[in-house]
């Protein structure tokens, strides 16, 4: 089959890689229809992070199941599922607490000995507990559903993780993909306002379609300083880039009391000065997102047409232009790529 394979960085290229097999009994085989460009891919792409050259990539995709191994109970053949972007058994303790990213027997796709979600097809392994089935006449959505898979959920933990509920001010710090999920997930649990810091006035339109209140554009204290006379300083902080910069700003613009919910895988990140939160009671939330565990409930509200993140895809791609979809990113020309495989 072919999938998507990165080369070292800034070289992704689709090759030939071997078919999927049911290797356990609690295995799927799963088609892939659309897969998406994660902001994690794009981390690698630009030379971070472990990936070694040969190694598969992608973590968000859905498709259709085409086998199950004899243990699998819950997908079906011919079923239309979402995988969350990591795998997970859904019974050992740690995914029983909602925390299937520490799964005794889990994994994220495109680690070494797993296939990426960029390709033709997925071994998917403990199917029972990962995979989420969604309604056939979904299928034809995959704007609507592909966002389920990593994005929708780190926003949504984002916003969790930083209590926010009804009557909070809520600060977003970054206007990328997950930031702007964390804008739809904070108005979704209740906030009444939501103050967007991001880099990107072009993405303006849809931070307010979303449920931004205010924006505020720009970088380091003239941004803070922005930010705090605009809104007086914030209920819950919602980190969403994963940058010293963002974490930095993201404490300085917490009210007293206040928690930050941070998404942003860490890069670059040198240290947090803990005496710029003790003093202040500001608590420190989050971390990898475990979007299995947000996956059903996020579902619901997407089929009841209640929750509709797929304006996030500004650019779909085949899988043979994968390469295209990353530099589309890269550049900052796509805010988020869809692939069509
Ligand atoms: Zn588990």
């Amino acid at each position: 089959m072919r999938a998507a394979v990165y080369e070292g960085p800034g070289n992704i290229r689709v090759e030939q890689v071997p078919d999927p097999e049911i290797m356990l009994d609690t295995d799927a085989l799963v088609a892939v229809s659309h897969a998406a460009i994660s902001g994690n891919d794009l981390w690698s792409y630009r030379g971070y992070g472990q990936r070694t050259p040969g190694s598969r990539i992608g973590r968000e995709f859905l498709g259709v199941v085409q086998d199950v191994g004899a243990d699998v109970r819950t997908p079906r053949r011919g079923d239309v599922v979402i995988a969350p972007s990591a795998f997970s058994d859904g019974t050992c303790e740690y995914c029983l607490a909602g925390l299937h990213t520490s799964c005794v027997d889990g994994g994220f796709w495109a680690e070494p000995g797993h296939d990426g979600g960029q390709g033709e097809a997925v071994r998917v392994p403990n199917a029972d507990g990962t995979l989420v089935v969604v309604p056939r006449s979904l299928a034809g959505s995959w704007a609507r559903l592909l966002p389920l898979a990593d994005v929708l959920p780190a926003g949504h933990h984002a916003a969790v993780s930083a209590g926010v509920g009804y009557r909070k001010t809520v600060a977003v710090v970054g206007d990328g993909a997950v930031g702007l999920s964390a804008v739809l997930a904070s108005r979704r649990l209740g906030a009444d306002r939501v103050v967007l810091l991001g880099h990107h006035p072009e993405r303006a339109e849809l931070g307010q379609a979303f449920g931004v209140t205010e924006a505020v554009y720009g970088h380091g204290e003239a941004a803070i300083e922005q930010f705090m006379s605009v809104s007086g300083g914030a209920d819950c902080v919602l980190e969403c880039v994963g940058a010293q910069s963002a974490l930095d700003t993201a404490i300085k613009i917490a009210k007293d009391g206040a928690t930050i919910g941070y998404v942003g895988t860490p890069h670059l990140v040198e240290g947090l000065d803990l005496g710029s939160l003790f003093g202040r009671n500001i608590g420190l939330a989050g971390g990898a997102s475990p979007a299995r565990a947000y996956l059903p409930t996020l579902l619901a509200d997407v089929i009841s047409g209640r929750l509709d993140a797929s304006p996030l895809f500004d650019l779909s791609v085949a899988l043979r232009d994968v390469a295209d979809g990353y530099v589309a990113m890269d550049t900052r020309k796509a805010l988020k790529v869809g692939i069509g495989v």
